[in-house]
Parts: structure tokens; sequence; C-alpha cells
């Protein structure tokens, strides 16, 4: 122990004023004191701390001072430095180390002292109130502070009190503004510990418990929160949060819009810059080979992803790739195929640990609208027009199909992409072959989509994504449902208004009017937030770069929708049945969509924007609503589900455990699908039953002569995880090895997913559903 410090403890021996005084001389005698060793020795030991941990931090001050500082140094200024330290080594001596000052902890580990000013400028900056109201919120929270007689006080906490003292004023909307968000430290640690698997918000089930998920979901949070902050309106949030209606997405609102659809030939063109610059990354000229274009088809969708919400999605893949295909072998072709699907399904490592939800459509042949468009080829050249190129588009659909098939190393079915094959009218017929082959891979895996070309309403291009959403000509042309896709959508809680009107009709259009116009008003708000992200802030440089003169996003394009859900629930508390029980429901029913269509209509007319209408996924909104309406309305609600997890039915789709024949069911679903210019889907869940591809073709056949546009066989499986056996059904058990771990998998809304991530309200559905056999379908 230096001699410095026995004259300290001598010197507090002495010492004896009251703990109020001392603190008051310590202070003033810091602001003229210049640095002195064993000074710092001495306020150390007086608050406390030993004498070895005094002596370690006059060291570490002493080494990290130079000699003209220490000629300079106040010691006011070294009290900070104390007080960091003590605060490191002793937490207690902090505490106990008490002056006039109070200190601030900052975000970077920093300590300042507090200075009432700071708080009334940012709260004139950031809420835009008076100086003279300002000024009179920093001192009340200066007194406050002082009252508490804390050691240290953080920034945050600071705000916080600010923030109280602004709700005392009456400033409301300042307090929004000045709030700060984020999370609580026990949602962290839980979802480090046990991963959001089972929360409600969550918005779907493509995530697996990774670092990078729980970043992706602690930003999501966080935006979320900005975007009911600040983003929307309280009179537009207000109905979102009670359950009237879903904003989707609220999460990536003020950052992304939500889906796309490609044109890959474009970057055929000009080459591919995947930051939208070529600034930050190497710059890919023109594709010269099938394996380059294809591996530049997977990176157009990674790189999109990180810019959107939602899906990436090709439509006429295998159009656009054929021109690549003269002169390669089968085998080639299956090996670029492979590359792709592979590069797409290993993606894990993409944004927010979340695989990129990819989606690609085939055409049977060349559709009429593309045949006499110039083909681009190999190194960007003109080759032809796509016409010419038939027989290469079905040969790159058959090569693609068969790997699907073959599932991956281990016979596991490949997730992604969502293949979506577009049947146009005659393809039947004219593609016997390869028709049987994609009811192979639908009998096999049941993960392949049919988008159905054939009733009336279709238009000359249509296009689905995965997860529904349709596109087609009718607003924009054929070229209109390309390089665009939708922006946001909400889904409206249909059950609600029914409890609402009452059984009145009247009432019930009432209401549904008014609540589309408030759905109108944030699909509004959306677009011109978008708009900015593209064009002010320039934040979305994949999407807004050039492609010749034209910015290769069609933004103006873009659909803004609205969506609904629990059809059937509606239908069934206003007319006392269900849509499948009785055909006035069904009546009423179809009344309700053509409504929403018809307001959507006007809305494009008036804002001369592409308003349209799907029957929304709703993963987890279905539950979210059906637990409010139950909180609210009680035992009146019409749940779906059990009361642990409720739920209201999908879109318009009859309840999942109608038991009747799937033409019963076609009937009345079909009803919605020419109605719904923004996305539906047919599910028929098929569960263990393994019918043929024949049996399959024989059904598609028939339901694409019904007004079904898009639709799916659903089949569950499990997989083993020791031993890979793959078996169809949901298991509990492997045949084969015994073991009780597997991976079961179903489709969720969409998509195929592994039902552990599932929510309890959609495993819930997946119980109920009703599971059809094939060959007695009843469709005639
Ligand atoms: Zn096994």
């Amino acid at each position: 122990m230096s001699n410095g410090v026995n004259n300290v403890m001598q010197k507090i021996e002495v010492d004896n004023f009251s703990s109020k005084d001392k603190a008051n001389l310590n202070f003033w005698l810091s602001m003229v004191e210049k640095y002195d060793y064993d000074k710092i020795l001495s306020i150390c030991l007086s608050a406390g701390t030993t004498p070895d941990i005094a002596e370690r931090i006059a060291n570490e001050i002493d080494v990290n001072l130079n000699e003209e500082d220490k000629e300079i140094v106040s010691m006011s200024e070294v009290r900070k430095l104390i007080f960091a330290l003590l605060y490191k080594y002793d937490w207690e001596a902090a505490k106990r180390f008490k002056t006039d000052e109070i200190y601030i902890r900052t975000n970077s580990e920093k300590f300042e002292v507090f200075r009432r000013e700071k708080i009334t400028k940012s709260l004139v900056k950031e809420t835009g109130i008076t100086e003279n109201q300002a000024n009179a919120i920093s001192m009340d929270v200066e007194k406050f502070i002082r009252h508490l007689n804390l050691t240290y006080i953080s920034s945050a906490l600071i705000r916080e009190i600010t923030n109280v003292r602004l709700l005392e004023y009456g400033l409301e909307e300042a307090r929004k503004k000045y709030t700060r968000i984020g999370l609580p430290i026990y949602d962290i640690e839980q979802m480090i510990s046990k991963g959001a698997s089972t929360d409600i918000k969550r918005e779907n089930a493509n995530l697996q418990h990774t670092p990078e998920t729980i970043n992706w979901i602690i930003s999501g949070e966080t935006l979320e929160q900005y975007a009911m902050m600040k983003l929307f309106p309280q009179h537009l949030l207000d109905p979102h949060i009670s359950g009237d209606y879903h904003v989707h997405i609220l999460s990536n609102a003020a950052t992304r819009p939500n889906c796309i659809q490609h044109v890959p030939s474009l970057f055929f063109k000009y080459g591919l810059k995947v930051d939208g610059t070529g600034t930050h990354t190497s710059i890919a000229g023109p594709a010269k080979h099938l394996s380059v274009a294809i591996q530049h088809c997977a990176k157009i969708m990674l790189a999109s992803q990180t810019q959107m919400a939602g899906g990436q999605s090709i439509d006429c893949f295998n159009v656009w790739l054929a021109p690549f295909l003269k002169g390669l072998s089968d085998e080639s072709v299956r090996r670029a195929a492979q590359e792709f699907i592979y590069e797409l399904n290993q993606s894990y490592v993409a944004r927010g640990g979340q695989v990129v939800f990819s989606n690609i459509l085939f055409e049977f042949g060349i559709p009429n609208w593309l045949k006499n468009v110039p083909a681009i080829g190999p190194s960007g050249k003109e080759a032809g027009v796509y016409g010419d190129y038939e027989e290469e588009s079905i040969r790159f659909l058959r090569e693609y199909t068969k790997i699907k098939i073959k599932g991956d190393h281990v016979g596991k079915q490949h997730m992604w992409p969502n293949d979506v094959y577009k049947v146009r009218k005659g393809d039947f017929e004219k593609y016997p072959e390869e028709m049987k082959l994609v009811h192979e891979f639908m009998a096999k895996y049941g993960t392949p989509y049919i988008a159905n070309g054939l009733p009336e309403w279709q238009t000359e291009n249509f296009n689905y994504m995965g997860c529904r959403t349709r596109l087609d000509a009718a607003y924009a042309g054929v070229w209109g449902s390309q390089r665009t896709g939708n922006d946001i959508y909400i889904t409206l809680n249909l059950p609600r208004i029914a409890y609402e009107a009452r059984e009145d009709d009247n009432k019930f259009f009432e209401i549904l009017n008014k609540r589309l116009s408030k759905m109108a008003e944030i699909l509004l708000i959306k677009h011109k937030i978008s708009e900015d992200l593209l064009h002010k802030q320039h934040l979305l440089k994949f999407l807004s770069q050039k492609m010749g003169d034209e910015e290769y996003y069609n933004f103006m394009n873009t659909t803004k929708t609205f969506g609904y859900t629990g059809l059937t629930e509606a239908v069934k508390f206003h007319t006392g049945n269900h849509l499948h029980e009785n055909k006035d429901a069904q009546e009423f029913g179809v009344k309700i969509i053509k409504r929403i269509r018809e307001y959507a209509g006007e809305c494009t007319k008036v804002h001369c924007l592409r308003f349209s209408v799907i029957a929304s996924p709703a993963e987890t909104c279905a539950a979210r609503l059906a637990k409010i309406d139950i909180a609210k309305f009680g035992k009146n609600v019409i749940n779906a589900g059990t009361k642990e997890a409720p739920y209201y039915t999908n879109s318009h789709m009859v309840r999942m455990d109608a038991n009747f024949p799937l033409a019963e069911k076609i009937k009345i679903e079909e009803a919605y699908h020419p109605l719904t210019n923004g996305g539906h889907i047919l599910h028929i869940w098929l569960g263990e039953q393994s019918p043929s591809a024949d049996s399959l073709l024989e059904m598609s056949k028939k339901i694409c002569q019904k007004d079904i546009g898009f639709f799916a066989y659903t089949k569950d499986f499990s997989v083993c995880t020791p031993c890979s056996n793959f078996e169809y059904g949901l298991k509990p058990k492997c045949e084969n090895c015994g073991s009780e771990d597997l991976s079961r998998y179903s489709r969720i809304t969409g998509y195929y997913q592994k039902v552990e991530g599932w929510n309890p309200s959609k495993k819930q559905e997946l119980k109920d559903r009703f599971r059809y056999g094939v060959g007695n379908c009843g469709c005639d």
C-alpha cells in the first residue's frame, strides 16, 4: 500500500462532515482541484471500496493520462472516470459515491453528467412542443431524478420519466413521438432460450430457431412498434388492435413492399447486380450458359428477398430459360435444375435465417402472349422469338419435374421453390406425358400447385404464387402481371361484423363498408410509404435499378389488397347455417364477397391504383382474431377450433371438418374464385392416402372444368431424423427404426412446413381437416 493511501486513510478518519455537506464540499473542491493521484485513492476509499480496488482505479486512470493531460485535467472530469471504474469493480461503492452530479449511463456504456438542457432540446427537436413546455417538463424531470437520490441513471430511464411527465401535461401525441421502442429483457431471454415458435404474433412458420431468426424477430418487433406509433394514424390502427381487421406484416411496413413476380430475361440481357448498383458486389454479365442463367434466377430471388417482406416468384420460368437449352443434353438440363433447387433450399443463411419464400411457374409450351416476343438467349443476345422454343420449354419442365420427384439426398421432398403448373386450354390433350409426370410429382409429395387457366374469367396471362397471391392481365395488360406484386394486404374479420350486425342485413353491409373504407386508407398510406422508400429514401436499390430506360420494379402496378377470413362463421351467425349447410347461407356469403370486390373496383377507379381482393392465407390472424372475439363476445362466437386453440376458417373455405364429397366443397368454393382477383386456393386434403398419378390426373381434369383458379393436393408425411425413413401420414414413431424423433410435414396455408413450428390453432386445424379419398370425389 502506498503512502498516499495511508495519508488518505488518516484524512478520512478526521473527516466527519455530514454526508450531505461532504458531498457538496467534494463537488466544489473537484471543480477547482487539478488532477491528483492521491485524491483519486481518497475518493475511492471514501466511497467504501477496498484499498486494492482504490489503487487499481487510481493506477488505471494514471496510466491512461499522459503528463500533459495531468497538468490540465480537473478532478471534476476525473470523477466521471472514477465513477465508471467503481461501477465496473465495486458496484456497491459506486452507489455510495454520491455527489451532486447525476451520471447518465448512455447507450455506448459511457457516463455523462446529467444536464437538464439536453432534455429540453431533445423535446423540442423530436416532438415539436414549445420551448416553454419543454423547459417546464425538463425541470420537473430533474426535480424527480434528484429526489430519487440515485448514483446514476440510464438515458432510457430519463426518457421514460420524461414520457410520464408528457402524459401528465396532456401531451399524448408528443409522448408517442418521444417514446423509445424495443423489447423487455424477459422477452429477449425467452426468445434466445426457447425461440418464438409458439408466439401467436408470428406471421409464418418458415422460421427456424437460430441466432439470425432472433435478430429478425427482434428487429421486426421494433419496426412493428414503430409502425404502430408513427406510420399509421391511431384511428386506423385501433381497429387492427381491437380485431376489426388485421394489417399483415406490420413489422415490414416501414421498410419494404410485400412480394414480386420476376422477369429474369431482363437480367439475361443486362447482367446481374445483386445490390442494384454494382458498387458493393461483383457485377455479372449476361449469362452465357444455362447453368449460369439458372444461378442468376436463384440470385435474383435471394437479392430481392432482402428488400421485400414476402414471396419471390418467377412466372413462365421454363419459357425464359428455354433459349439456353439449345444443344444441351437432358442430363445437363437436369443438373442445372438440380443446382437451382439446392441453391434455394440451402439458402438458410439468408435474411433472418429464413429460406427464401420462392415460387416458380411453369407453362406447358409457350403461351400466346410470349410467342412473338424476342427471345433473350446466351450472352444477352436476341435469339429469335420465344415461340421458336416450344420443345426446349417443355423439355425443361420435364427434366426439372423429374429432379423434384427424386427428392433430396435422403428422399425427402424439396420444400422450395413452390412449383406452380399453369394449365391452359388443350394442355391436357397436347401434353399427356408431361401432365402424367406432374401428377406423379403430386402423388409423391403433394407439393406442386395447378393454376387453372380454363375458366372464362381467367385472362391471357394470369399467375399465382404459392401463397395464392394472384395477378392477371385485366389491370395493365399481359405485362402488367410481371415485375410487380402485392404491396400490402389486410384481412377483414368477417365474423366480427356478423356479431355486431345482430342478424340485420342492412347493418351488416353498413359496417362492412365502414371497415373497407378504413382498410383503403391504410392501403393508400402504405402505397405512399413504399413509393418514398423507392424514390425518396432510395432504400430498395435492387428493385429500383434501371433495366434499359425502365425501372425494374413496376411499382405502379402493385396490388393493394383487401383480404378476409371466417366467411363461413360470419354466415353461420348471421343466417344460422354454415356455407355448406344451406343455399341461403351460401348466397349471403357470395353477396358479402361481391361487395368487397365491388368496393375494390371503386377504389381502383378513384385512385388509379390496383386494388384487389384476396382469400387471405391468414396463417396467424385467423387465430388471433378468433381469440380477441372470444374475449369480447364470449360464447356467442362461432369458433371453428377449440377453447384452447380457437380459429376462424380460412377465407371462404368450408369448415375444415365438413364431412361431405369434394364435389360439394368445390361447388361452394368455386363461387368465390372469380371474385378474388388478388388470390385464392382450393385445398384438397389427402392426408395419408396415396392415390395413383392417374387418378389424380383424372381428378385435376375434372377440377379444371370448374371455376377453380388455383388448387393443390396436400399429403401429410413424416421423416425420421435418425434413419431418414419417409412415410405418408403424421406418424407418432418411425416404422423402420422405432424412433420418435420425426419431422412431420403438411401444407400450412399455402406452403409445406414442419408441423412442429405451427401455432396451436393451425395445429388444431390440421386435426380438424377432413381428408378426401380419390376416385369417389363425386365430380362429374
Ligand atoms: Zn427411423
